[in-house]
């Protein structure tokens, strides 16, 4: 039996230009500006001599921390008890939710598929090799980006030109609902007859009459679904339940509900009609399954947060979802993600097939090759746990 014989941590950084955060931080197209971000690459190595990698764009402090707490209790585990870990790591992290265990579980993905020879998505049961893809937009700025209903309903366009049928909107700090119930329309009517539409507000307006009067704009403009609309923060099952009854759009909760049951509940309770799932913050790939399979159960479609090879592995494995999002996308930047790939892998606007989908990774493992060059050159931190 293989076990866990070490964990390799590196934090990198890199550069954006022509980016800048905004006061509710979230990263905006601002001309001239630049705004430095950092990644996690996650090793582990079995006692065979076998390694997974996993590179986390989205690992901030925090997560990292805990994968690194986690990764200290796993030494000597066998490799290929991903389930019985993800048991032990829930009731032991329960406090925190242990989304910090999603980067070891991904490596350990990668490692089964490496040791297997084969991708992830076949060793879960492979379904497809193509997945629908939608650009999930950058949020609206005032800096002459996405800083108009207009340049919205443009940038729809060079999407739809490069073969994209799906957009997602994501809109402007300030939460208006009128000037998101405008942008909404305005959209639909541009585009709405080529492309499934969708809104996510990111929580940012500021009441439940808010929540519906875009909703109603959704409604007319003929959303594909409506996502975290307002400041509850996406939590109130009762909330989203009312929402559901007073509007026609679908509902997608569950991006900040943490946990298989508490998801389970949020379906129960009838506060959504899509389920949200990321391998990246819901434990991994083994944590996303059973939330995939939740949903099936109850003749759901589970509805993939976030791009990246995780996303891509998992997905191509079940049937119960509709599209893969490339996030975050804005005019003249595409889609920023530093160039940690040395196998062509892409997660910009123009990755797509003239169906609007992107292809499944068959490499063994995640699928992917990692830039070690690129990582080593930008290196702040290593260490080694063993
Ligand atoms: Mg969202």
């Amino acid at each position: 039996m293989a076990t866990i014989r070490s964990f390799e941590l590196t934090l990198f950084s890199y550069r954006y230009d022509d980016l800048t955060v905004d006061s509710a931080g979230n990263t905006v197209y601002c001309a001239g500006a630049q705004v430095t971000r950092s990644g996690l690459l996650l090793e582990v190595h079995d006692t065979d001599g076998n390694a997974g990698e996993f590179v986390n764009l989205d690992s901030d402090p925090a997560m990292t921390a805990q994968t690194r707490q986690i990764a200290l209790s796993l030494l000597g585990r066998d490799v290929d008890a991903r389930e019985q870990i993800y048991d032990d790591v829930k009731r032991l992290h329960r406090k925190q939710g242990a989304f910090g265990h999603s980067n070891i579980d991904i490596a350990l993905w990668d490692l089964a598929g490496k040791r297997a020879g084969m991708p992830v998505n076949k060793l879960l049961g492979g379904y497809r090799t193509t997945l629908p893809a939608y650009v999930s937009t950058f949020h609206g700025d005032r800096n002459g980006g996405l800083s108009s209903k207009e340049a919205f309903a443009d940038y729809a366009e060079e999407c739809l030109a490069l073969g994209h049928r799906a957009f997602k909107i994501h809109g402007w700090s300030a939460g208006d609902r009128r000037e998101e119930a405008a942008n909404v329309l305005h959209v639909a009517e541009r585009v709405g007859d080529r492309m499934d539409l969708m809104l996510d507000p990111a929580c940012e307006l500021r009441t439940f009459a808010d929540a519906l009067y875009v909703g109603r704009a959704c409604d007319e403009g003929g959303y594909f679904w409506y996502e975290d609309p307002f400041r509850d923060g996406g939590f109130s099952r009762h909330a989203h339940r009312k929402l559901r009854q007073m509007l026609a759009t679908p509902i997608l909760m569950g991006e900040h509900i943490r946990g298989l049951e508490a998801k389970a509940d949020t379906i129960t309770a009838e506060a959504t009609d899509f389920v949200r799932v990321n391998p990246t913050l819901d434990m991994g790939i083994t944590g996303t399954m059973k939330i995939a399979h939740l949903a099936e159960a109850h003749g759901l479609d589970v509805e993939f947060h976030g791009c990246g090879p995780s996303q891509r592995q998992a997905m191509a494995a079940i049937r119960n979802a509709n599209y893969y999002e490339l996030t975050l996308c804005a005019p003249r930047i595409g889609n920023p993600k530093p160039p940690i790939y040395a196998c062509g892998y892409s997660e910009a606007p123009d990755a797509v097939d003239e169906t609007g989908a992107v292809s499944v990774p068959q490499l063994p493992g995640l699928g992917v090759i990692y830039d070690m060059d690129f990582i080593a050159a930008n290196t702040t931190a290593h260490e080694v746990i063993h």
